[in-house]
């Protein structure tokens, strides 16, 4: 995803200076040379010229777990604590994660439609209190239920995703998650898929 945003961006860049071309607005430099010179030379110049543009909202936030594994940045908020613009959206599914797990889940979800796949997401960022109703409807994971202790579900931190997986794109998500960092980390929830930063491929 990144190396076709980056190719899109170094196209758009030479298409603006040939359009500066031809309207006779380009650098003296650039017009001195033959046609063929002058496009290789757009093409240098686009590409030294590049910059990453952030996908996702708060994407230049380090993708970097304290010694607790919570997001450093999110660390001061608080598990289910996490005020809405501290997190970054997924696309525009209306689901929130923290933002380094939100840029790779967009890759991913990219990734997997170019094989034809589709995987829906339930639920994301999970507010502390929404965690504390899922225990009462599902019962304490550690009691045989399925909701986490409130304060300790990575869907707090921005980091897990309930995904909408048929057979097809569960397995696709086994053979391709981890690439992005995404891990399927809890027993008897298939459907739950928690990002590891350092697993990213
Ligand atoms: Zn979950």
């Amino acid at each position: 995803m990144d190396g076709i945003v980056s190719i899109s961006q170094r196209i758009a860049g030479i298409q603006t200076q040939l359009a500066a071309l031809a309207t006779g607005a380009a650098q003296p430099t650039v017009a001195a040379t033959g046609t063929n010179g002058t496009f290789d030379e757009l093409l240098t110049r686009a590409v030294s010229e590049f910059s990453p543009v952030a996908t996702a909202a708060p994407a230049s936030i380090p993708a970097v777990l304290n010694a607790d594994g919570v997001p450093a940045d999110l660390a001061v908020y608080g598990n289910g604590k996490v005020p809405s613009e501290a997190l970054a959206p997924i696309g525009t599914t209306g689901h929130k994660l923290w933002a380094p797990a939100a840029a790779k889940f967009e890759e991913l979800l990219a990734a997997a439609a170019a094989d034809g796949v589709t995987i829906g997401i339930n639920d994301s960022y999970r507010t502390y209190e929404r965690q504390v109703e899922l225990v009462g409807k599902l019962g304490l994971y550690p009691e045989g239920g399925l909701a986490a202790v409130p304060g300790t579900s990575n869907h707090g931190w921005g980091r897990a995703v309930d995904l909408r997986l048929d057979g097809e794109a569960l397995q696709w998500m086994r053979a391709n998650g981890e690439r992005f960092g995404f891990v399927e980390d809890t027993p008897r929830e298939t459907w739950h898929w928690a990002f590891y930063p350092d697993r990213v491929a």
